[in-house]
Protein backbone atom coordinates (compact mmCIF):
# COMPACT_ATOMS: atom_id res chain seq x y z
CA UNK A 1 0.00 0.00 0.00
CA UNK A 2 1.34 3.51 -0.68
CA UNK A 3 0.64 6.79 0.56
CA UNK A 4 1.09 10.34 -0.60
CA UNK A 5 2.65 12.35 2.12
CA UNK A 6 2.94 15.86 1.96
CA UNK A 7 3.44 18.15 5.30
CA UNK A 8 5.72 21.15 5.56
CA UNK A 9 5.77 21.95 9.46
CA UNK A 10 8.10 21.16 11.75
CA UNK A 11 5.98 18.93 13.17
CA UNK A 12 5.54 16.83 9.84
CA UNK A 13 8.51 15.01 10.26
CA UNK A 14 7.09 13.87 13.33
CA UNK A 15 4.04 12.57 11.97
CA UNK A 16 5.63 10.91 9.47
CA UNK A 17 7.49 9.10 11.80
CA UNK A 18 5.03 8.23 14.19
CA UNK A 19 2.66 7.14 11.23
CA UNK A 20 5.10 4.32 9.30
CA UNK A 21 5.48 2.92 13.42
CA UNK A 22 1.70 2.66 13.43
CA UNK A 23 1.53 0.66 10.38
CA UNK A 24 4.92 -0.82 9.53
CA UNK A 25 3.99 -2.39 5.85
CA UNK A 26 2.90 1.02 4.19
CA UNK A 27 5.42 2.16 1.42
CA UNK A 28 5.61 5.72 2.47
CA UNK A 29 6.81 8.36 -0.48
CA UNK A 30 7.34 11.79 0.29
CA UNK A 31 6.25 14.47 -2.27
CA UNK A 32 7.59 15.30 -4.57
CA UNK A 33 9.26 11.76 -5.24
CA UNK A 34 6.03 10.38 -5.73
CA UNK A 35 7.49 7.46 -7.95
CA UNK A 36 4.09 6.11 -10.36
CA UNK A 37 1.09 8.48 -8.73
CA UNK A 38 -0.77 5.01 -10.37
CA UNK A 39 0.01 2.54 -6.84
CA UNK A 40 -0.76 5.78 -4.53
CA UNK A 41 -3.62 4.90 -2.38
CA UNK A 42 -3.61 7.40 0.48
CA UNK A 43 -2.38 10.87 0.91
CA UNK A 44 -2.12 12.49 3.87
CA UNK A 45 -0.94 16.71 2.00
CA UNK A 46 -0.81 19.63 3.28
CA UNK A 47 -0.99 22.53 1.00
CA UNK A 48 -0.05 20.14 -1.54
CA UNK A 49 0.46 22.05 -5.18
CA UNK A 50 -2.73 22.01 -7.07
CA UNK A 51 -2.94 19.14 -9.75
CA UNK A 52 -0.81 16.86 -7.64
CA UNK A 53 -3.63 14.67 -6.29
CA UNK A 54 -5.46 14.62 -9.73
CA UNK A 55 -2.60 12.45 -11.02
CA UNK A 56 -3.28 9.37 -8.50
CA UNK A 57 -6.04 7.68 -10.44
CA UNK A 58 -6.18 4.48 -7.62
CA UNK A 59 -6.97 6.84 -4.26
CA UNK A 60 -8.70 5.68 -1.63
CA UNK A 61 -8.75 8.61 0.56
CA UNK A 62 -7.28 12.05 1.01
CA UNK A 63 -6.28 12.84 4.79
CA UNK A 64 -5.99 16.47 5.67
CA UNK A 65 -3.68 16.24 9.04
CA UNK A 66 -5.55 19.46 10.55
CA UNK A 67 -8.79 20.27 10.83
CA UNK A 68 -8.88 22.89 8.22
CA UNK A 69 -9.55 21.44 4.65
CA UNK A 70 -9.92 24.68 2.60
CA UNK A 71 -5.85 23.43 0.85
CA UNK A 72 -8.12 20.58 -0.51
CA UNK A 73 -11.04 22.40 -2.04
CA UNK A 74 -8.76 25.31 -3.12
CA UNK A 75 -7.32 22.53 -5.78
CA UNK A 76 -9.41 23.16 -8.95
CA UNK A 77 -8.32 19.75 -9.82
CA UNK A 78 -9.41 17.82 -6.48
CA UNK A 79 -10.30 14.30 -7.61
CA UNK A 80 -14.13 13.65 -6.70
CA UNK A 81 -15.48 11.01 -5.71
CA UNK A 82 -12.50 10.36 -3.13
CA UNK A 83 -13.57 10.23 0.46
CA UNK A 84 -11.76 13.13 2.20
CA UNK A 85 -11.20 13.10 5.87
CA UNK A 86 -9.73 15.50 8.21
CA UNK A 87 -8.40 15.98 11.95
CA UNK A 88 -11.32 16.02 14.56
CA UNK A 89 -8.87 16.11 17.84
CA UNK A 90 -9.41 16.84 21.60
CA UNK A 91 -5.88 18.31 22.20
CA UNK A 92 -6.57 20.52 19.49
CA UNK A 93 -9.94 21.38 20.71
CA UNK A 94 -8.45 22.32 24.33
CA UNK A 95 -4.72 23.91 22.73
CA UNK A 96 -7.85 26.69 20.66
CA UNK A 97 -9.90 26.70 23.90
CA UNK A 98 -6.72 27.93 25.61
CA UNK A 99 -6.24 30.59 22.87
CA UNK A 100 -9.89 31.93 22.81
CA UNK A 101 -10.70 31.97 26.84
CA UNK A 102 -7.25 34.06 27.09
CA UNK A 103 -7.95 36.26 24.58
CA UNK A 104 -11.48 36.52 25.68
CA UNK A 105 -10.74 37.56 29.17
CA UNK A 106 -8.02 39.98 27.69
CA UNK A 107 -10.51 41.97 25.73
CA UNK A 108 -12.94 41.15 28.30
CA UNK A 109 -10.77 43.06 31.44
CA UNK A 110 -9.49 45.45 28.88
CA UNK A 111 -5.82 44.98 29.05
CA UNK A 112 -5.31 46.79 25.66
CA UNK A 113 -6.30 49.64 27.05
CA UNK A 114 -4.10 49.09 30.41
CA UNK A 115 -0.93 48.68 28.30
CA UNK A 116 -1.49 52.40 26.36
CA UNK A 117 -2.50 53.86 29.90
CA UNK A 118 0.87 51.98 30.98
CA UNK A 119 2.97 53.04 28.42
CA UNK A 120 2.08 56.74 29.65
CA UNK A 121 2.34 56.05 33.04
CA UNK A 122 -1.34 56.78 33.58
CA UNK A 123 -2.69 55.55 36.95
CA UNK A 124 -6.37 54.95 35.89
CA UNK A 125 -8.97 52.67 36.71
CA UNK A 126 -11.20 51.63 33.50
CA UNK A 127 -14.71 51.17 33.95
CA UNK A 128 -15.21 47.34 33.87
CA UNK A 129 -18.71 44.83 33.27
CA UNK A 130 -19.28 42.02 34.67
CA UNK A 131 -18.71 38.58 32.59
CA UNK A 132 -22.86 38.36 33.02
CA UNK A 133 -22.93 41.88 30.83
CA UNK A 134 -20.38 40.74 28.67
CA UNK A 135 -21.86 39.18 25.10
CA UNK A 136 -19.73 36.91 23.35
CA UNK A 137 -20.25 34.98 20.21
CA UNK A 138 -19.08 31.91 18.67
CA UNK A 139 -19.24 31.82 15.13
CA UNK A 140 -19.42 28.26 14.24
CA UNK A 141 -20.06 25.65 16.82
CA UNK A 142 -18.54 22.61 16.11
CA UNK A 143 -15.21 20.89 17.19
CA UNK A 144 -13.18 23.86 18.29
CA UNK A 145 -16.67 26.17 18.78
CA UNK A 146 -17.79 23.61 21.44
CA UNK A 147 -15.00 22.94 22.93
CA UNK A 148 -14.15 27.00 23.42
CA UNK A 149 -17.77 27.72 24.15
CA UNK A 150 -17.67 25.10 27.57
CA UNK A 151 -13.93 26.67 28.56
CA UNK A 152 -15.71 30.39 28.37
CA UNK A 153 -19.07 28.83 30.19
CA UNK A 154 -17.77 28.83 33.85
CA UNK A 155 -16.74 32.95 33.69
CA UNK A 156 -20.30 33.40 33.41
CA UNK A 157 -20.33 35.28 30.32
CA UNK A 158 -23.58 35.69 28.28
CA UNK A 159 -22.52 33.08 25.45
CA UNK A 160 -24.17 32.48 22.22
CA UNK A 161 -23.01 30.83 19.21
CA UNK A 162 -23.88 30.76 15.19
CA UNK A 163 -23.74 28.05 12.92
CA UNK A 164 -25.30 26.22 9.39
CA UNK A 165 -27.85 23.46 11.54
CA UNK A 166 -29.50 23.99 14.84
CA UNK A 167 -27.76 23.42 17.61
CA UNK A 168 -28.21 22.93 21.62
CA UNK A 169 -25.77 23.38 24.14
CA UNK A 170 -26.63 24.35 28.02
CA UNK A 171 -25.64 28.38 28.84
CA UNK A 172 -25.03 29.07 25.11
CA UNK A 173 -27.40 30.97 22.94
CA UNK A 174 -27.70 28.96 20.16
CA UNK A 175 -28.46 30.44 16.48
CA UNK A 176 -28.41 29.29 12.86
CA UNK A 177 -28.91 29.99 9.06
CA UNK A 178 -28.38 33.42 7.71
CA UNK A 179 -31.44 34.70 9.16
CA UNK A 180 -30.58 34.83 12.46
CA UNK A 181 -27.05 36.47 11.70
CA UNK A 182 -27.89 40.12 12.81
CA UNK A 183 -29.70 38.53 16.08
CA UNK A 184 -26.55 37.11 17.43
CA UNK A 185 -24.01 39.60 15.72
CA UNK A 186 -26.10 42.06 17.77
CA UNK A 187 -25.38 40.27 20.96
CA UNK A 188 -21.42 39.80 20.61
CA UNK A 189 -19.33 42.37 22.07
CA UNK A 190 -16.77 39.25 21.97
CA UNK A 191 -16.76 37.70 18.50
CA UNK A 192 -14.54 34.77 18.32
CA UNK A 193 -14.81 33.11 14.55
CA UNK A 194 -14.25 29.15 13.95
CA UNK A 195 -15.92 28.56 10.94
CA UNK A 196 -14.33 26.97 8.25
CA UNK A 197 -13.55 28.37 4.64
CA UNK A 198 -15.47 27.51 2.14
CA UNK A 199 -17.26 29.35 -0.56
CA UNK A 200 -19.87 29.86 1.56
CA UNK A 201 -18.23 31.81 4.25
CA UNK A 202 -15.36 33.05 2.56
CA UNK A 203 -15.47 37.09 3.23
CA UNK A 204 -18.07 36.24 5.42
CA UNK A 205 -16.65 38.77 8.40
CA UNK A 206 -17.23 42.26 6.36
CA UNK A 207 -18.18 45.70 6.91
CA UNK A 208 -21.50 44.74 7.02
CA UNK A 209 -21.21 42.49 10.23
CA UNK A 210 -18.85 45.10 12.14
CA UNK A 211 -21.79 47.42 11.67
CA UNK A 212 -24.27 45.03 13.25
CA UNK A 213 -21.88 44.42 16.22
CA UNK A 214 -22.22 46.97 19.19
CA UNK A 215 -19.84 49.59 18.93
CA UNK A 216 -16.19 48.65 20.54
CA UNK A 217 -16.61 45.40 19.99
CA UNK A 218 -13.68 42.62 19.84
CA UNK A 219 -12.77 40.17 17.24
CA UNK A 220 -10.93 37.11 17.60
CA UNK A 221 -9.87 35.27 14.67
CA UNK A 222 -8.37 32.32 14.95
CA UNK A 223 -9.68 29.81 11.62
CA UNK A 224 -8.69 31.48 8.67
CA UNK A 225 -7.94 34.82 7.65
CA UNK A 226 -9.63 34.94 4.17
CA UNK A 227 -13.36 34.67 6.43
CA UNK A 228 -12.02 38.44 7.09
CA UNK A 229 -12.08 41.28 4.66
CA UNK A 230 -9.04 43.02 5.52
CA UNK A 231 -9.73 46.43 4.48
CA UNK A 232 -13.28 46.41 6.46
CA UNK A 233 -11.47 45.61 9.49
CA UNK A 234 -8.59 47.88 9.37
CA UNK A 235 -11.79 50.67 8.78
CA UNK A 236 -13.79 48.93 11.90
CA UNK A 237 -10.54 49.41 13.92
CA UNK A 238 -9.80 53.10 12.75
CA UNK A 239 -13.66 54.10 13.18
CA UNK A 240 -13.82 52.64 16.57
CA UNK A 241 -16.73 50.36 15.54
CA UNK A 242 -13.97 47.99 16.68
CA UNK A 243 -12.50 48.07 19.68
CA UNK A 244 -9.79 45.61 18.68
CA UNK A 245 -8.72 42.84 17.34
CA UNK A 246 -6.72 39.36 17.86
CA UNK A 247 -5.63 37.48 14.49
CA UNK A 248 -3.86 34.36 14.33
CA UNK A 249 -4.49 33.77 10.68
CA UNK A 250 -4.26 36.16 7.94
CA UNK A 251 -5.32 35.96 4.00
CA UNK A 252 -1.56 35.69 3.56
CA UNK A 253 0.64 33.42 5.82
CA UNK A 254 3.35 34.80 6.57
CA UNK A 255 1.54 37.57 6.75
CA UNK A 256 3.95 40.40 4.82
CA UNK A 257 5.86 42.81 6.32
CA UNK A 258 4.30 46.08 4.80
CA UNK A 259 0.87 45.02 5.87
CA UNK A 260 -0.27 47.63 8.15
CA UNK A 261 -2.01 45.25 10.60
CA UNK A 262 1.56 44.34 12.08
CA UNK A 263 1.50 47.93 13.58
CA UNK A 264 -2.22 48.56 14.37
CA UNK A 265 -2.38 49.56 17.74
CA UNK A 266 -5.00 48.13 18.39
CA UNK A 267 -4.40 44.62 17.14
CA UNK A 268 -3.09 41.69 18.59
CA UNK A 269 -1.11 39.42 16.18
CA UNK A 270 -0.07 35.59 16.86
CA UNK A 271 1.51 33.21 13.78
CA UNK A 272 -1.00 30.62 13.33
CA UNK A 273 -0.31 29.30 16.30
CA UNK A 274 -3.83 29.01 18.12
CA UNK A 275 -4.18 25.07 17.88
CA UNK A 276 -1.33 23.42 16.17
CA UNK A 277 -1.66 19.64 14.96
CA UNK A 278 0.19 17.34 17.57
CA UNK A 279 2.05 14.15 16.10
CA UNK A 280 1.20 12.03 19.57
CA UNK A 281 -2.47 12.73 18.98
CA UNK A 282 -2.50 13.05 14.84
CA UNK A 283 -0.69 10.03 13.74
CA UNK A 284 -3.02 7.45 15.71
CA UNK A 285 -6.18 9.49 14.25
CA UNK A 286 -4.18 9.25 10.60
CA UNK A 287 -3.83 5.44 10.96
CA UNK A 288 -7.02 4.84 12.08
CA UNK A 289 -8.23 6.64 9.57
CA UNK A 290 -6.31 4.51 6.71
CA UNK A 291 -7.51 1.01 8.46
CA UNK A 292 -11.12 2.24 8.60
CA UNK A 293 -11.06 2.77 4.60
CA UNK A 294 -8.83 -0.18 4.00
CA UNK A 295 -11.62 -2.18 6.30
CA UNK A 296 -14.62 -0.40 4.79
CA UNK A 297 -15.62 1.07 7.98
CA UNK A 298 -17.03 5.02 8.11
CA UNK A 299 -14.41 7.41 8.13
CA UNK A 300 -13.61 9.32 11.13
CA UNK A 301 -13.90 13.31 10.31
CA UNK A 302 -15.51 12.52 6.45
CA UNK A 303 -15.85 15.77 5.00
CA UNK A 304 -18.83 16.37 2.87
CA UNK A 305 -17.76 17.61 -0.32
CA UNK A 306 -21.06 19.87 -0.89
CA UNK A 307 -20.03 21.99 1.96
CA UNK A 308 -16.43 21.84 2.07
CA UNK A 309 -16.01 21.01 5.23
P1 LIG B 1 -16.17 21.89 12.38
O1 LIG B 1 -16.44 21.47 10.98
O2 LIG B 1 -16.25 20.90 13.47
O3 LIG B 1 -17.17 23.09 12.78
C1 LIG B 1 -17.49 24.11 11.88
C2 LIG B 1 -18.65 24.92 12.44
O4 LIG B 1 -18.92 25.99 11.52
C3 LIG B 1 -19.94 24.10 12.56
O5 LIG B 1 -20.66 24.47 13.70
C4 LIG B 1 -20.70 24.49 11.30
O6 LIG B 1 -22.11 24.42 11.40
C5 LIG B 1 -20.29 25.94 11.15
N1 LIG B 1 -20.46 26.39 9.77
C6 LIG B 1 -19.84 25.94 8.66
N2 LIG B 1 -20.27 26.59 7.57
C7 LIG B 1 -21.20 27.47 8.00
C8 LIG B 1 -22.01 28.43 7.36
N3 LIG B 1 -21.99 28.60 6.04
N4 LIG B 1 -22.84 29.17 8.11
C9 LIG B 1 -22.92 28.98 9.46
N5 LIG B 1 -22.15 28.10 10.14
C10 LIG B 1 -21.31 27.35 9.41
O7 LIG B 1 -14.74 22.60 12.35
P2 LIG B 1 -13.70 22.74 13.55
O8 LIG B 1 -14.40 23.31 14.72
O9 LIG B 1 -12.95 21.49 13.74
O10 LIG B 1 -12.67 23.79 12.92
C11 LIG B 1 -13.08 25.07 12.48
C12 LIG B 1 -11.96 25.72 11.69
O11 LIG B 1 -10.92 26.15 12.55
C13 LIG B 1 -11.23 24.80 10.69
O12 LIG B 1 -11.97 24.67 9.50
C14 LIG B 1 -9.92 25.50 10.50
O13 LIG B 1 -9.98 26.36 9.39
C15 LIG B 1 -9.75 26.33 11.77
N6 LIG B 1 -8.57 25.91 12.53
C16 LIG B 1 -7.59 26.82 12.81
C17 LIG B 1 -6.48 26.45 13.53
C18 LIG B 1 -5.41 27.42 13.89
O14 LIG B 1 -4.39 27.03 14.48
N7 LIG B 1 -5.55 28.69 13.61
C19 LIG B 1 -6.31 25.06 14.01
C20 LIG B 1 -7.41 24.20 13.69
C21 LIG B 1 -8.49 24.62 12.97
P3 LIG B 1 -22.85 23.00 11.66
O15 LIG B 1 -22.44 22.58 13.04
O16 LIG B 1 -24.26 23.31 11.55
O17 LIG B 1 -22.33 22.07 10.61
Amino acid sequence: MALLFHCEWEEGSKILQDLSAQIPDIDIRIWPDVGDPAEIEFAVVWNLPHGELAKCSNLKAILSPGAGVDHLFGDPDLPRGVPIGRLIDPLMADRMAEYTASLTLWAHRKFDEYAELQSQRIWQQVTQKDAKDRGVGILGLGALGLTSARCLRPFGFALSAWSRSAKIEPGVACYHGGDSLAEFLAGSEILICLLPLTSATRGIINAAVFDQMPVGAYLINCARGALVVESDLLTALDSGQLSGAALDVFNEEPLPRKNPLWSHPKVRITPHVSSLTAAETAAPMLATQILQVQCGETLNGRVDPDTEY
